[in-house]
């Protein structure tokens, strides 16, 4: 099915919500004066099947954009940040959203919205941490459209999920010409908006180890107001053994680095240790050390560091707690 759309309709709303609330956005706006609403024109497209989407990727290159929830893509056309000649919706395409247990693996479908990700019982039970970040994610009418897969394609490190995916060790299946391939979630976010997807490729799955015994994991954000995108924010997950010595460890960094980032001398810091106020703490310092935030509208580096070791700390007790539960 092919249309050639002139205009997209989108609310303002949402267009001007998403203009205050993320950081590279409002700095652009206010610094370049960019002031457009309306999106280049495109063709749109609407496979049935992920062959035929792959096909269209294939035929159009660099030319063309999947559309998933369409919540950072629209307002990115409208802004003329990007520009496609194509658009490949792929939300007709039947079994792109599950949420499952399968061989020691929490699957979850691409297409999957936030919002049944934040009423999923399965996560509620084994992954608490799902419903710490989709609550946090803007708000219901965002969540409603916004997918998994979406949110971590499009490799921004404002984005609430890469710094969970990244604590929780996940896996992001591509499926392309090829067939289906296993990208380790640390060899995904490689630049500023970049992720390891080749153009032919579409993020079809995320693949998640189910939790063993003693594992607990939790998600936070400092925010302006609700619905912001983040000031700092921290995912951790960790399993600790009976002698409190923890035994596994990951944690992720939102909105603190041009990429979305592990804090890889805080896990070392952690591993193999007993977990006490003072190995915490040298975490949660190494965290803000780390980190390489900006100063903007959301505070300065040095405020940002600071709440990065608060969160990192914080996350960590939350995480015991579940663990211990
Ligand atoms: P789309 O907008 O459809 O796509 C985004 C990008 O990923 C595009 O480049 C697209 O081509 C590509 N893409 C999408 N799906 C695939 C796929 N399956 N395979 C390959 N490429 C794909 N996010 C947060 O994390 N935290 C927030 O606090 C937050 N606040 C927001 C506030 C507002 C007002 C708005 C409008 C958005 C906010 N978002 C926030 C972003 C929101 O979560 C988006 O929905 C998400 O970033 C993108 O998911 P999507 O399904 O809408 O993807």
């Amino acid at each position: 099915m092919i249309f050639k759309i002139t205009q997209i309709t989108i609310s303002p709303t949402l267009l001007n919500c998403f203009n205050d609330l993320h950081p590279f956005r409002h700095s652009l706006f206010n610094d370049l004066k960019i002031n457009s609403m309306i999106a280049q024109s495109f063709q749109y497209e609407s496979p049935s099947t992920i062959k035929e989407a792959i096909e269209l990727l294939q035929k159009h290159g660099d030319e063309a954009k999947i559309l998933s929830g369409g919540h950072s893509l629209i307002p990115m056309m409208k802004l003329r940040f990007a520009s496609p000649e194509y658009i490949i919706d792929i939300n007709r395409i039947p079994g792109l959203s599950y949420i499952k247990e399968e061989g020691g693996m929490l699957k979850i479908g691409a297409l999957t919205r936030e919002a049944e990700i934040e009423h999923s019982d399965l996560l509620k039970k084994h992954f608490p941490i799902f419903t710490d970040v989709t609550k946090l994610i803007a708000d219901p009418q965002v969540r409603n459209m916004g997918t998994i897969g979406g949110n971590l394609a499009h490799g921004d490190a404002a984005n609430d999920h890469p710094a969970v995916m990244l604590a929780l060790n996940a896996t992001v299946i591509a499926t392309g010409p090829e067939g289906e391939r296993a990208i380790p979630i640390d060899e995904f976010f490689f630049g500023f908006y970049q992720t390891a997807l080749q153009p032919d490729e579409i993020l079809t799955e995320i693949q998640i180890p189910v939790s063993q015994h003693g594992t607990g994991s939790a998600y936070h954000k400092l925010e302006r107001k609700v619905g912001d995108y983040a000031t700092a924010g921290v995912a951790v997950h960790l399993t600790l053994d009976k002698n409190n010595t923890c035994t596994s460890i990951g944690i992720g960094l939102t909105n603190v680095n041009p990429t979305p980032l592990r804090a890889s001398r805080s896990e070392q810091a952690l591993f193999g240790k007993e977990l006490t106020e003072s190995t915490i703490a040298q975490a949660a310092q190494f965290a803000s050390e780390d980190c390489s935030p900006s100063s903007d509208l959301r505070g300065s580096e040095e405020y940002k560091r600071a709440m990065v070791a608060v969160l990192v700390k914080r996350m960590i007790h939350k995480a015991a707690e579940r663990a211990k539960a």
